[in-house]
């Protein structure tokens, strides 16, 4: 019997938003599938999180709307905190290059990271299909054209030598798709803190920190306990007079000094705050302190789409969205790539893409609107009958392989390589017990063996 014909694939004529790690995997796929893609860029570069900039946002909390709004979120020591063997994409392996130039180490710091992103968008030729310093100001759905999609834009006119800008260009044209990819660590949430306006301190977010200069000889509060306040609140201890960091995973009585520091303690929540300066835990302990900074994490935020209500943002949860990725109603028209987290993103959100350009081609079918609607649903109940607040709705924690393989069948490509999983539990456990070293002294030398073996197939 011969093999079944496929139906030849459609080409899209098909907008990208944003060209970080998902964009370019995306356009990358995309036009491996046989579509006509358009990358929009509001930044003059590719590399989204990973193109660091000591410039920092005016307002430090970055309430302010109207802003200049700064995209990433990195601090100048920040080195990865998975190792490069479990965190670059599946086919174009982020092994350390025979260069002194380049960080050769398993946790690099940033910089090697935005250049490992660099050599994937040169070696698929991912820049010719970018507009640079043009960013999308709105998507739509086209009126009476279902399927069909307005995508407005503005380019920025300026002088390259002296980087003045001169204005702005604006563009409006139709597209039969819209892949979004705009990242989700660029604005801030903050957290309530009761009696904080008459707080006399001063306040910012992660988002606004890159060197501890600012908290020379300062107490400090840190708010949250995930990998960023982690690393910032080592960095800060030693140069501050004393850090206190609040968790609210911890239970009210928590005291503790940390390990390896005379002036760091961790802390239950932060009760209440006062005029005189001072902030009260839970534990009933009072500190008076100079500066709050809030590594409370981040918010989705699509100031461009108007979907008509379809598809909104609510306490953090994008919805409905079938598999995290796509509206039902809407689908496969309108997109969503990279909102997971807890994860291993760049491998994800080459699977997403993957997925996504199958589907848009006709190679990959999905289920009908109503099955998809039914399927968030009854994923939404089972978040609700296990007590999980909406605002988890996209943390993959426990089964992100699952998801990953998952979207693998759909696309008939390989599953997560089990040296990946091992290794991403291998690195999570040391960092959990080996906060200060876990980047610079690892046991599993068998799993790195294995997954240099197997990089060869591509290599
Ligand atoms: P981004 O990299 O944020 O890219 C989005 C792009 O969209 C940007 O270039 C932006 O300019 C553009 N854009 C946004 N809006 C518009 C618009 N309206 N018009 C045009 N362009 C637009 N991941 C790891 O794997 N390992 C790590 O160690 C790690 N550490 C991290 C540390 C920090 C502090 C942070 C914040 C994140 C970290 N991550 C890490 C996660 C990181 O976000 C992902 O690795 C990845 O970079 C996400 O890629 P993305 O393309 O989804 O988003």
């Amino acid at each position: 019997m011969p093999p079944p014909q496929l139906p030849p694939p459609i080409s899209r004529h098909v907008a990208v938003i944003g060209a970080g790690a998902a964009g370019l995997v995306c356009a990358r796929e995309l036009r491996r599938e046989g579509h006509d893609v358009v990358v929009f860029e509001r930044d003059n570069q590719v590399g989204g999180t990973w193109v660091y900039n000591p410039r920092v946002e005016p307002d430090p909390l970055s309430l302010d709307p109207n802003r200049r709004i700064i995209h990433s979120s990195l601090y100048s020591s920040l080195r990865t905190n998975l190792p490069r063997e479990v965190m670059g994409f599946k086919d174009y392996p982020f092994i350390a290059k025979n260069d002194k130039k380049r960080d050769q180490r398993r946790f690099p710091g940033h910089r090697e990271v935005l250049l490992y992103l660099q050599d994937f968008a040169s070696e698929f030729g991912i820049e010719e299909m970018v507009r640079f310093d043009t960013e999308v100001v709105h998507v739509g759905p086209v009126e009476d054209n279902i399927g069909k999609w307005i995508v407005r834009s503005k380019r920025k006119i300026s002088d390259d030598d002296r980087e003045v800008s001169f204005g702005f260009d604006v563009d409006e044209e139709i597209y039969d798709a819209v892949v979004i990819c705009n990242g989700h660590y660029t604005e801030p949430r903050i957290a309530q803190i009761p009696g904080i306006s008459s707080w006399p301190g001063k306040q910012m977010h992660s988002h606004n920190y890159r060197t501890p200069e600012g908290f020379q000889d300062q107490v400090a509060i840190l708010i949250g306990s995930s990998a960023s306040s982690d690393d910032i609140s080592r960095e800060i201890a030693g140069v501050a007079k004393e850090v206190h960091v609040t968790s609210r995973s911890v239970v009210d009585e928590t005291y503790q000094e940390q390990p390896g520091y005379d002036n760091m303690w961790l802390h239950s929540m932060i009760e209440s705050v006062h005029g005189d300066g001072s902030v009260v835990f839970r534990n009933g302990r009072v500190v008076v302190a100079d500066i709050i900074l809030h590594c409370t994490g981040y918010k989705y935020h699509f100031p461009f789409l108007d979907t008509n209500g379809i598809v909104t943002v609510d306490e953090n949860r994008v919805a409905p969205l079938y598999k995290h990725v796509f509206p039902p109603v809407l689908a496969p028209w309108l997109s969503f790539v990279g909102l997971p987290w807890k994860v291993v993103p760049f491998p994800l959100v080459e699977l997403q893409t993957k997925w996504i350009a199958g589907v848009l081609s006709g190679h990959i079918a999905l289920p009908s609107p109503e099955e998809m609607m039914e399927d968030v649903k009854a994923f939404y109940e089972t978040l609700e009958a296990s007590n999980k607040p909406k605002h988890y709705t996209h943390n993959l924690g426990g089964c992100q392989f699952e998801y990953d393989n998952w979207l693998a069948s759909q696309c008939g490509c390989p599953e997560i390589e089990e040296w990946r999983r091992q290794m991403y539990d291998a690195a999570s456990k040391s960092r959990r017990l080996r906060p200060e070293i876990y980047r610079d002294e690892w046991d599993d030398d068998d799993l790195v063996l294995e997954a240099y073996g197997d990089f060869t197939k591509y290599t």
